[in-house]
């Protein structure tokens, strides 16, 4: 599953490909599962905009919409005239994807061979297709205006909120640092690796932490995302980035998916639990 250095990576990438663009119409597959908003209304949103910008927002990304050419042009007029703030002619309308399992992002030539499983199809003005292509269906597509995530961004929390989120949780801190309305964008890989380096045991009640050692996991948790997004994020199962390329931070897992290897500092077998229904990885040694 993406988790946020991927979403950020994709997210960039079609940000510098697609920014400025307009959307020309849109097809919407007749599978159900991916659409979270209703199929007409994803298209109404969509058609006729120009996307201002793509951005990553928790694991969703976030496409910025305006009003494009004339239908623009007469809706600022009108806004004008109403003597409404320039603050509100700014983009209100985003379109939302969330990746899901296996979802991805295509920019691609309208020749391009359509995949199985492409649940929608947008056509840009500039000739390029966006295709959103999801296997197994637990990607979601929808439209929303002014859209909020819950939780805060990992890498905009300050210490002092970051220690705030955790110190009165009794339950263990690999479950807090997944719970997605703490921390947005989280995910398995990134919770194990921050973990191992700020030396917690997976299983340690999020309560139970010193300020000094949830110091440390705040410093871990930003440097293995800053580092992951440097490397183009993880490519595990079928992950890859808008140009199709894989990431590369899977080589520095220190302890995600090493289950009986040696631990890089100690040599003790990397040990393997579950904890809230996801695996965890982590040296028994060096994770207190
Ligand atoms: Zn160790």
């Amino acid at each position: 599953m993406p988790e946020l250095p991927e979403v950020e990576t994709i997210a960039r990438g079609l940000a510098a490909r697609v920014t400025g663009d307009v959307i020309e119409s849109v097809w919407l597959g007749s599978k159900p599962e991916p659409l979270k908003s209703p199929a007409a209304k994803i298209a109404a949103t969509l058609e006729g905009k120009r996307i201002t910008g793509v951005r990553r927002v928790g694991k969703h990304i976030v496409f910025d919409l305006e009003l494009n050419g004339r239908a623009g042009i007469e809706s600022k007029r009108k806004r004008r005239s109403l003597g409404t703030n320039m603050r509100h002619t700014k983009s209100v309308e985003q379109w939302i994807v969330h990746l899901g399992m296996t979802g991805r992002m295509l920019v691609c030539s309208p020749h391009a061979q359509i995949e199985k499983h492409t649940h929608a199809i947008v056509k840009l003005v500039s000739g390029k297709e966006l295709r959103f292509v999801d296997p197994r269906r637990f990607g979601r597509l929808s439209v929303a205006t002014d859209f909020q995530a819950a939780g805060t961004e990992p890498l905009e929390i300050e210490l002092r909120s970051f220690v705030d989120l955790f110190r009165t949780r009794k339950t263990a801190i690999k479950g807090a640092l997944l719970n997605q309305k703490l921390l947005r964008g989280v995910g398995n890989i990134y919770a194990d690796e921050a973990l191992f380096r700020a030396g917690i045991r997976p299983r340690r009640s999020a309560g139970s932490l010193t300020r000094e050692k949830l110091r440390k996991l705040y410093l871990a948790v930003q440097e293995v995302l800053k580092e992951a997004i440097m490397l183009g994020g993880s490519s595990i199962s079928d992950y890859v980035d808008s140009n199709g390329d894989e990431g590369s931070f899977q080589l520095q897992h220190r302890v995600y998916g090493r289950a009986g290897e040696p631990c890089l500092i100690c040599k003790t077998p990397i040990k393997r639990i579950v904890i809230v229904g996801r695996s965890s990885h982590y040296c028994r040694k060096c994770q207190i």
